[in-house]
């Protein structure tokens, strides 16, 4: 009997595990490689606002369980004014450490799945121009090799086995912006749990509601503002400080750890497959964090290989189906790749003008009765260039019983 994996997946976080979880229910052998040991933190905060995924892999009661707040609302704050509203569905802030455990626990349920913790993948098996597996050192220092028919690549953004498999990148865009971030005690609540959005002087501050008493406060800076920060973390505050209402909200608070920061994601997509190989997650596709939507990015594109997989066991030509694994892939992306690169990209300062009128409007009820029934009409003008910016709000609004 032949021992090998049917497919080996590297990397076992969000985009690898969720793949072993969807092929350990259609019964093939799997073998998950990562360096890493389980549970362990990433660099990444982790608001997960499309639960859908979630739900399909059978384990949202269990990243329930630990005690998250559900959040059913959103605020976003322009200066010292803000407007607040309910969202269509809810939201969970999981830390990583958690929810990646979650996953591979369920994952390793399934009896065809295994997971070898601890394997750094620094080669890969190639004959006649295919992919046939990959060489992983323990941490003993020993070299393994391992075939398959199938090599996954969830190996994150800067995904060796992109690289080696020669996956060419395109729509690429520097990284833009810095982002800090940060676990706090005793953040003075507001009545509800909110996402508190702050837009101010160019930064982006993301106020993530966890648990009861502990929350994930992030910050996006300007460029130059990077090393400053990075150099004194005590910045951070001060900067957050200076959001309306974080002076006193913030006087009782305790950081929880350090001050974690990157000068920005870069974004991009990579080729989805070839001969022998695929990728998904961070290692296909990778943008700025602001919109919030790696991970279910992540879910999604494993949800639409297991079907390339699947679909292949049933016959079908890898060479077509990858293909159209990609075609879908970048038909799903498309809509939140760019409205993130145009968020960040259009993103500036608001001018003390633009300020001072926003407060006035902001405070004034007769204004909003007549503003609001022109907001459909002046946004679907204004974002033209952007017609899912729109349509996004269309399909929210939808769930509130918007009709057009
Ligand atoms: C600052 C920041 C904030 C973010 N905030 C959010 C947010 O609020 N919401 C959201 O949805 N997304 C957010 N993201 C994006 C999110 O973190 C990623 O989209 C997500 O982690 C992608 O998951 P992945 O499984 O593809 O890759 P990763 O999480 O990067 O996992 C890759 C795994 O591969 C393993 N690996 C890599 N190379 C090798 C190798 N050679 N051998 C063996 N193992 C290997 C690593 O150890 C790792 O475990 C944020 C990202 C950043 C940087």
């Amino acid at each position: 009997m032949n021992s090998n994996p049917d497919v080996i997946i590297v990397g076992a976080r969000v985009a690898g595990a969720s793949l072993a979880i969807l092929l350990g229910r259609m019964g093939k052998k799997v073998l998950l490689l990562d360096k890493a040991a389980f549970p362990s933190d990433t660099l990444s905060t982790h608001h997960l606002s499309h639960l859908e995924y979630v739900k399909k892999l059978d384990v949202l009661e269990e990243v329930e369980a630990s005690g998250l707040r559900k959040i059913n609302r959103m605020r976003t704050y322009i200066g010292d004014s803000f407007i607040e509203g309910p969202r269509a569905s809810y939201t969970l802030i999981p830390r990583r450490d958690q929810f990646d455990h979650v996953l591979v626990k369920k994952a390793l349920s399934y009896p065809t799945v295994d997971l070898k913790e601890g394997y750094i993948v620094n080669d890969i098996l190639k004959a006649h121009d295919r992919v046939q597996g990959v060489k992983a050192q323990d941490k003993k220092g020993n070299v393994h090799e391992f075939k398959a028919s199938l090599v996954v690549g969830a190996d994150g953004k800067n995904s060796f086995i992109a690289q080696e498999a020669g996956a060419k990148k395109y729509n690429e865009q520097s990284p833009v912006r810095p982002v800090f971030y940060g676990y706090y005690h005793n953040v003075q609540p507001i009545v509800e749990p909110t996402t508190e959005i702050f837009l101010n002087k160019g930064r982006i501050g993301f106020l993530f509601p966890m648990e009861p008493g502990v929350d994930c406060l992030g910050l996006e800076v300007l460029p130059y503002e990077f090393s400053e920060i990075a150099k004194n973390p005590e910045r951070f505050e001060e900067i957050y400080r200076q959001f309306y209402g974080m002076e006193s909200r913030l006087a009782q608070a305790s950081l929880q750890g350090r001050i974690i920061g990157t000068t920005g994601m870069p974004n991009f997509y990579r080729e989805a497959g070839g001969n022998g190989w695929a990728l998904v997650g961070d290692a296909a596709h990778s943008k700025d964090p602001s919109t919030g939507l790696g991970m279910n990015d992540a879910l999604m594109q494993s949800f639409l290989l297991a079907e390339a997989i699947e679909a292949w066991d049933n016959g079908g030509s890898w060479r077509e189906l990858i293909k159209r694994f990609q075609k879908q892939r970048d038909e799903n992306l498309g809509p939140g790749y760019r409205l993130t690169l145009d968020y960040i990209q259009s993103r500036r300062a608001l001018t003390s003008q633009e300020e001072s009128l926003f407060q006035a409007m902001a405070a004034n009820p007769m204004v909003w009765n007549k503003v609001v029934p022109h907001l459909p009409q002046l946004l679907k003008q204004q974002s033209q260039h952007m017609p899912e910016l729109y349509g996004s709000v269309e399909h929210e609004a939808k769930s509130f019983g918007f009709e057009y």
